[in-house]
């Protein structure tokens, strides 16, 4: 009997649970390195991936101050997206630009004072361009570079469907207090695996079921899908808000912050705080067509979660906030190369500092 149950069970090195957009990246930068996965995954529940704009910007634009780890994460990125599109067979990285409209003359003023700076050369446009048309402003506007536009459902669904061509994607609730662990790993049903990592997103603070790992801090964020009554040139556009051009008149407009009602969905009030934007931004008229919301799962100190839980065999890759499509490629390598090659994690990342 123990021969049968031992024929059973499947060997993977790493079970993810979620699949989003960190359990997609780290998921093929294990395989990457050599190791095989077991991804169990709800699309129908996502909370966040499924909603982003997909946005990567190397630039707080508020505050005009570099991202923490800034250089490092662009240029891992830039290989990555594009390794995966291979990978996948699929098209989904978009390296658009983004452009700052000005407010007043100061702000137009750093800009022209950080062209000159040489960490921020290389993500600077040194020429102030005029507003694009219909956009509505009393100032000039600047573009970024080093940015652009990951469309999250296709980048996805490439990693979906190429996990489960292989037997290595799941759609099923993943049970954590079924999990078994023993000294040299774990046993979930008839897998079993060196370890288990959760990627499972702000859940791993709002639902109970989940696995529970301190320091979170979620930000519901709200966008709304509108048809303008005229083109506006692929780009992102950024003010207050940004608006994301997505082809034939469409664009994307977000996106708000709120730290409470997580549970209520897509809401008016922010869904007028949009509208009311694209009023005071666009010469012309605009119809709204979608709405929707998602929970970031940010942390309380504004870094990602990345390392050892405190279960045996046990991982944590998430805590990415509003920023996982710049930050999840680096991230993935540092992991899994802790994982491989026992090198140092990241001190700031640990999720044992809550
Ligand atoms: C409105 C909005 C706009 C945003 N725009 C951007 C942007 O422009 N750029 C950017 O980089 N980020 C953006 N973000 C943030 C981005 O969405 C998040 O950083 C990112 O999606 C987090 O991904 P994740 O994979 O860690 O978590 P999630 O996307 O939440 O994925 C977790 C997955 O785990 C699954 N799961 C959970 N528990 C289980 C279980 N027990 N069994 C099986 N599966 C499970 C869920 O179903 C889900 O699919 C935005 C967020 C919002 C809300």
């Amino acid at each position: 009997m123990f021969a049968g149950v031992f024929f059973m069970s499947r060997h993977v090195d790493y079970i993810i649970v979620g699949g989003g957009i960190s359990g997609c990246v780290l998921s093929y930068t294990l395989l990457k390195y050599g190791a095989n996965v077991m991804m169990y995954d709800l699309p129908s529940e996502n909370i966040s991936s499924s909603v982003a704009a997909g946005l990567w910007n190397p630039i707080v634009l508020k505050r005009m101050k570099k991202v923490w780890q800034a250089d490092t994460m662009i240029n891992e990125l830039q290989t990555v997206y594009r390794d995966i599109e291979k990978w996948t067979k699929s098209q989904f990285f978009d390296p658009i630009s983004i452009r700052r409209i000005f407010f007043n003359a100061g702000e137009q003023n750093k800009w022209i004072e950080l062209c000159d700076n040489p960490a921020y050369k290389s993500y600077i446009d040194e020429e102030i361009v005029p507003l694009p048309e219909g956009v509505k402003g009393s100032f000039k506007s600047g573009r970024m570079k080093s940015t652009g536009r990951l469309k999250v459902i296709p980048f996805i669904q490439g990693v979906h469907n190429t996990l489960k061509a292989t037997d290595s994607f799941i759609e099923e609730r993943f049970i954590w207090d079924i999990v078994k662990r023993d000294n040299e790993g774990v046993n979930y049903q008839d897998i079993r695996a060196h370890g288990i990592i959760s990627c499972t997103g702000a859940q791993m603070a709002l639902n109970k079921k989940s696995l529970e790992q301190k320091g979170f801090a979620p930000v519901k964020g709200e966008l709304i899908r509108v048809e303008l009554d005229k083109p506006l040139y692929n780009e992102c556009i950024h003010q207050k808000h940004f608006m994301l051009s997505e082809g034939n008149n469409e664009v994307t407009v977000g996106a708000t912050y709120a730290w409470n009602g997580f549970e209520k969905g897509p809401t008016a009030a922010k869904r007028k705080e949009l509208e009311q934007h694209i009023q005071e931004v666009w010469e012309g008229s605009f119809k709204t067509k979608n709405h929707f919301s998602g929970i970031r799962p940010a942390t309380k100190d504004r870094r990602p979660l990345v390392g050892r839980h405190d279960l045996a065999h046990t991982w944590i890759f998430g805590g990415m906030g509003s920023r996982a499509v710049l930050m999840a490629p680096y991230l993935a390598k540092v992991l899994v190369e802790h994982l491989i090659y026992d090198t140092d994690l990241l001190e700031d990342c640990l999720p044992s500092r809550f």
